[in-house]
């Protein structure tokens, strides 16, 4: 009765005046399991009290538990199945673990591997921005954006919300002719890539230039902080359609589109 049989006690705790009763109390279940019932082996008569009262919820509990003959087994928890596996305990530990984000990230083949690798920060706020780094311990001079001053330095802000982003986002949108959701948070980019309708093709090229004007952005913020002084503000736009031309072009063989076309709108020739 001193092991878990049935809960997540011991009987002996549930029971303790049924454990002192009990002839043997390190018993196993197989040992009071006899021809498909349960067999007791008391020291005395349990007759009226507390005791005979324990007897009669005992039984009541057992009979909730089904008991089969045979041999021993462990039983994994976690998997449905009850058998463990490592491709099984790595998904619950992922569930547990990781955050949820609201949208899914996929890899897209027409930019670099870089880029891909910083959207996949951006989605889940893993950007050292200024608020970032200060929360880490890290003496920053101040948590406000170096690009605009206006607000404190988070993701939403370097991505979306800033003034530099803004009139960016802009421009991006009236140039392939598309409309942004009007949600100002980088989560809000995702959600409007995720619930456009368009050609397979069209809504993989329109996350490629999403993607290249994130990143592009991201350069921009680095280039204010480190005082490079590399990048003008006045030509991020310019930027963002030539390094989003190259990558298209030097990454798929399948879609031709040519500078002048592309500098129109590359959705009109595809
Ligand atoms: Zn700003």
């Amino acid at each position: 009765m001193s092991f878990n049989w049935a809960g997540d006690y011991a009987l002996a705790e549930v029971y303790p005046c049924l454990a002192v009763l009990d002839v043997d109390i390190g018993c196993k279940v197989a040992d009071k399991w006899s021809d498909g019932g349960w067999r007791w082996n008391w020291r005395r008569q349990v007759e009226g009290g507390v005791s005979a009262g324990q007897v009669v919820e005992l039984g009541i509990k057992l009979t909730e538990e089904r008991c089969v003959e045979g041999l021993d087994f462990w039983y994994w928890q976690i998997d449905p199945d009850g058998k463990f596996t490592v491709a099984g305990t790595r998904n619950w530990i992922d569930e547990k673990v990781l955050p949820s984000a609201m949208c899914s990230t996929k890899w897209c083949s027409w930019v670099p591997k870089k880029v891909n690798i910083f959207v996949w920060r951006v989605l889940w706020k893993r950007l050292p921005t200024q608020l970032a780094l200060k929360a880490r311990g890290i003496g920053v001079e101040s948590v406000l954006c170096p690009t605009c001053s206006d607000e404190e330095e988070t993701v939403n802000h370097v991505i979306s919300s800033c003034s530099v982003a803004s009139s960016i986002w802009d421009l991006v949108t009236r140039w392939l002719q598309v409309t942004r959701n009007l949600g100002t948070g980088s989560d809000s980019l995702f959600q409007w890539l995720e619930g456009e309708r368009m050609t397979v093709d069209k809504k993989k090229l329109l996350e490629a230039i999403v993607w290249s004007t994130m990143w592009v952005l991201w350069r921009f913020r680095n280039d204010k902080v480190h005082e490079a002084n590399l990048m003008r503000k006045d030509t991020l736009f310019d930027f963002i359609q030539d390094v989003s031309f190259c990558w298209f072009n030097s990454r798929q063989k399948k879609l031709r589109i040519s500078w002048v076309d592309w500098l129109q709108n590359p959705f009109y020739f595809m």
